[in-house]
């Protein structure tokens, strides 16, 4: 009776025993991966449901799927972001969503919201990602980004510890969001100022620093005014008034000496060298006797190469921050008062 039996001495039964526990193992491991595949599934599409309503403006209800029309739908997605019209936008990657699930698409989702307005619904989709994959740090900067226009700068500090964790250096970041957070605050604005000017030694965000102490108060600011940061506050120095000039430190600087001789507010005793093209062509011009000539200023991206007529310190298109170079162009002088920083 025993020769029927299995001999659980014999290698070849043990053998094929741990090739069978083995077997069960991984068709179970795969079953579970599939399973969780699953949930996450409806789970995405619970969570999409809250994002369809009326605003949607494409009728995709009745609209068959098939895998080919993936990439020139979301090519037209991209086309309807690109040109503001995130409502269609929206619809399409909603649409898109039902029938992929790839968090690449919700990321383009969550900007459309972003740029349409619902700023809320973005970060509930970017909290929905990294829920899915805790370690994207394209997105974990993207929520930082967003919680930072909602003014939550807990989140958004609480969001930079994580991405400092995964080895990110987040220190402009950081310093940026701690600049927001003192402009923002309901404090005097005196005391912006000094808070401000308490961390702008041996900062390497010294102009961006400067600047705001310009804008806030441009007579105390020149105290903390340093040659080097020309270029970086031109904008912010030619829009000053004569009554907020500091002549003892302009006859220092010959960049500034020639930037408000040019602007007619200082004595012409500059030497001729070269600085900023634009400057030098105006000045050479008010020389020869040509006074219709003004400066303009435009920013630009120097991370995504974007262009934009107003200065931020966080580009809007690639969120990049303190990215922006400020260039500066000739234009025919128009008639208008003179604009005040106080
Ligand atoms: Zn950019």
């Amino acid at each position: 009776m025993g020769a029927f039996l299995p001999d659980y001495n014999d290698p070849i039964v043990s053998i094929l025993l741990l090739l069978g526990i083995i077997f069960a193992i991984s068709l179970l491991s795969y079953g579970f991966t599939i399973w969780r595949q699953e949930v996450k599934n409806k789970e995405m599409l619970e969570f999409l449901k809250n994002f369809e309503s009326s605003e949607c403006t494409l009728d995709t209800e009745n609209m068959p799927f098939d895998e080919s029309m993936k990439k020139p739908l979301f090519m037209l997605a991209l086309s309807f972001e690109k040109s503001g019209d995130y409502s269609r936008a929206v619809n399409l990657y909603l649409y898109l969503l039902k029938h992929i699930k790839e968090n690449s698409i919700l990321s383009h989702l969550a900007k459309a919201y972003y740029r349409a307005g619902f700023l809320k619904r973005a970060i509930d989709i970017y909290k929905e990602i990294l829920y899915q994959t805790p370690r994207d740090i394209e997105v974990l900067y993207s929520l930082e980004f967003v919680s930072e226009q909602l003014r939550d700068y807990s989140r958004a500090s609480e969001v930079l510890d994580i991405l400092e964790n995964l080895g990110e250096d987040v220190s402009k970041y950081r310093s940026h969001l701690e600049l927001q957070v003192i402009l923002k605050s309901g404090i005097e604005r005196s005391d912006k100022f000094k808070k401000i000017a308490e961390g702008i030694d041996g900062s390497p965000y010294r102009a961006v620093m400067l600047r705001e102490l310009f804008m806030l108060n441009a007579k105390d600011a020149w105290e903390y005014y340093c040659d080097s940061e020309f270029e970086n506050l031109v904008d912010i120095l030619w829009k000053l008034d004569i009554v907020q000039l500091n002549l003892d430190i302009i006859s220092r600087h010959n960049s500034l000496k020639k930037l408000f001789w040019t602007k007619g507010l200082a004595q012409s005793s500059y030497s001729k060298d070269e600085s900023i093209f634009a400057l030098d062509l105006l000045a050479s011009a008010k020389e020869s006797g040509y006074t219709l000539a003004d400066l303009s200023f435009k920013y630009s991206c120097t991370s995504c190469k974007s262009s934009f007529p107003l200065m931020a310190y966080r580009c809007p298109n690639c969120y990049e921050v303190y990215s922006f170079k400020v260039e500066v162009l000739v234009e025919k002088k128009q008639e208008k008062s003179s604009y005040s920083l106080l």
